[in-house]
């Protein structure tokens, strides 16, 4: 039982698993007890410049003396500097930024934007995503802790995954034709020609098992969202900022959203902050009707400043070229971590430094795993209720730590699967 005069989150407070921690550098963290933890998790995947940068430090002691209370529609440099470079990273044709203070606001402003535009409620996601938990975004994402706070937005239609591994339509990829995009065209039309303001879809899905989609999917959603006037919203919260080997995760696929929802690594976890990227033919319906959304610390100074120096350092790190070389070795290393042949091991998948493995394992073996990873000191997402594990270390991770740290995770697995193979055996 922790005893704490604060809530730990998405948990019960009796189990919560408190953990001091005091600092770090780079791919390391460090805990009060004198613990060196690797971080193969990004911490929640926002930490994709590493712990511990002396740039974003300096930048935000800088940004602290300069100034740090506005208001709304303040000016000053970096804001006016972070939007632009973000416009400069997004495709052609993108012209206005809003800022939030994280990721679910992010998803919450470009779903009232797309219905101010629109003039239609209905939206569209998938059961196998995570958009974050304001009762919006939770509306929208289809895994387990949406079903407590339900009833959610009205006009919310979740379609079926985009998930080759276990197909919901029984395909296998190399045979389909693409049936998990075509459904979402289908819903499109059934759902009325006219009532769907935008499908708002994880460019690849992130927690829910790094589901990476066929090329054709999102040219296909894009070809079916314009047949009906929809507009089509790309969440790179998770996956932006080199997450997946290039800036955003779209770039992978022949695609061009109508907005990008962005947080995590606009920052790398350095201040709060949130964006939407609106393409211009989203943000001129604004230009003569009142856009209906604001927050009081709309692009708080710490965040723009800690949001420009991130873009600078991504540069100048090259870290977005680095997680395109590292990630097949984090794939292939992990591969070769993983226990050979046994019945729990699931199907493993990656894309630059986002890689998941799922395992069929009973409560005493993701327990076991759980420890197995604390006595070594690495973090990693470990999703029971999903099966599924999740890395992401962040892009400037050393390959020697990150070798280190899959064969530290192959060697708890196997624990954890002797253990698991024990509980199950006759006695
Ligand atoms: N979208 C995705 C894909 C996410 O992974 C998350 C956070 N895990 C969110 C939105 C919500 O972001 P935040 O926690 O900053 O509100």
């Amino acid at each position: 039982m922790s005893d704490y005069p604060f809530f730990f989150t998405w948990t019960d407070q009796r189990r919560a698993v408190p953990i001091h921690l005091t600092g770090g550098d780079g791919a390391f963290v460090d805990t009060a007890d004198g613990g060196r933890w690797l971080d193969l998790a990004s911490f929640s995947f926002q930490a994709n410049l590493g712990h511990g940068h002396p740039r974003m430090r300096a930048a935000l002691a800088k940004q602290a003396e300069e100034l740090c209370v506005v208001m709304p529609n303040a000016i000053f440099p970096a804001k006016q500097e972070l939007a632009q470079r973000l416009l400069e990273l997004a495709p052609e044709g993108f012209s206005r930024v809003f800022f939030t203070l994280g990721g679910a606001e992010a998803i919450e402003n470009a779903l009232k934007i797309a219905r101010l535009v629109t003039g239609r409620h209905k939206l569209i996601s998938r059961y196998r995503s995570y958009h974050g938990a304001s009762m919006g975004a939770l509306s929208l994402s289809g895994d387990w802790r949406r079903p407590p706070l339900e009833p959610g937005l009205a006009g919310v239609v979740h379609a079926l995954d985009c998930y080759c591994d276990r197909c919901p339509f029984g395909h296998k990829v190399d045979t389909c034709q693409r049936e998990c995009a075509r459904h979402i065209g289908d819903l499109l039309q059934l759902e009325g020609p006219r009532s769907v303001a935008a499908v708002v879809l994880e460019t690849v899905v992130g927690a829910n098992g790094v589901l990476i989609p066929p090329s054709e999917y999102w040219p296909m959603v894009r070809e079916a969202c314009d047949r009906h006037g929809t507009l089509l919203v790309a969440d790179e919260v998770l996956s932006g900022f080199g997450r997946t080997g290039r800036c955003f995760a779209f770039e992978h696929f022949d695609v061009v959203p109508d907005m990008i929802c962005l947080a995590k690594g606009l920052t790398g976890g350095y201040a709060p902050l949130g964006a939407v990227l609106v393409h211009d033919r989203v943000a001129r319906h604004f230009d003569d009707n009142v856009l209906a959304c604001g927050l009081t610390n709309y692009a708080h100074p710490l965040g723009c400043a800690a949001g420009v120096e991130a873009l600078a350092i991504y540069a100048d790190e090259g870290l977005f070229e680095r997680a395109a070389a590292l990630g097949p070795t984090l794939l292939t290393d992990l591969r070769a971590a993983l226990p050979a042949g046994h019945a729990a091991i699931g199907p493993s998948r990656g894309i630059g430094l986002l890689a998941a493995v799922e395992l069929d394992l009973p409560a005493s073996g993701w327990k076991a795993l759980a420890a197995g990873l604390d006595a070594r000191r690495l973090f990693v997402h470990l999703y029971p209720s999903r099966g599924t594990v999740v890395f992401a270390p962040p892009l400037c991770i050393a390959e020697a730590d990150m070798k280190a740290g899959l064969a530290g995770f192959g060697e708890a697995l196997a624990e954890a699967l002797r253990a698991a193979d024990a509980d199950r055996s006759p006695s």
